[in-house]
């Protein structure tokens, strides 16, 4: 294999989705729609399948449709206390650290958000940067766009030089169309829609050898992930 940078999806890919985190958020995300915005409880759900499905986020379909303040949205529905729902993994830290990879994260909720969960789970040290939905420019995934963006803010030219790990199949998708090698984190790939599953991270050592081999002989920096 021949990488250069790997991208990390934040909530549900970075710590495991049993953790409720992300239901929570999913939570406050339709009480943000009853309270703030007068819905009814009967609608949300629906409205929130269907803003997810054609625009990738619940916000994207509020701004369009709704006029939301995004930064308002944001910071109500992170409004959690995230040390209660996650804890670090150093053997998670240990396997990020010794991918011979540029690393960054690359998620649909902002910055601040990303930075707490980063800070809970011990990982801030493990990323170059945060591509946040500010970053991208409110664009999400999985729009072309913002992967364009993120290609852009990691200066890397080439998408077949950067893997990408997420939990959303949609979002793989789009990253395949473009040239990533795409690796769904949590679920099993049924439908042979990307390019390697693993249920948690910690799997990719068995499961993508290859990628400890990457640049191996070239820097002399590749450090074995020894468990
Ligand atoms: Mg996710």
């Amino acid at each position: 294999m021949d990488l250069e940078v790997a991208f990390f999806d934040l909530d549900d890919t970075l710590y495991d989705k049993k953790s409720g985190l992300w239901e929570a958020i999913r939570q406050r995300m339709s009480l943000y729609m009853h309270e703030r915005l007068g819905m009814s409880w009967e609608i949300i759900p629906s409205l929130r399948r269907h803003y997810f499905e054609t625009y990738g986020t619940t916000l994207r379909g509020l701004q369009l449709h709704h006029q939301v303040d995004p930064e308002d949205y944001l910071a109500f529905v992170h409004d959690l206390p995230i040390h209660e729902f996650i804890q670090p993994d150093p053997e998670l830290r240990h396997l990020i650290l010794s991918m011979p990879l540029r690393r960054f994260v690359f998620t649909n909720a902002d910055r601040n958000h990303a930075q707490r969960v980063l800070q809970r789970l011990n990982l801030t040290d493990c990323f170059e940067g945060i591509i946040d939905i500010r970053a991208v420019r409110f664009y999400c995934k999985p729009e072309p766009q913002a992967y364009q963006i993120a290609l852009d803010i990691a200066q890397v030219q080439n998408p077949q030089r950067c893997i990408y790990f997420d939990d959303t199949l949609a979002n793989l998708i789009t990253a395949r169309k473009i040239g990533f090698f795409t690796v769904l984190v949590g679920q099993e790939d049924l439908e042979g829609k990307v390019d390697l599953w693993v249920e948690q991270l910690k799997e990719l050592p068995q499961k993508l050898p290859a990628l400890w081999d990457n640049h191996r002989g070239s820097n002399g920096r590749t450090e074995d992930f020894a468990g």
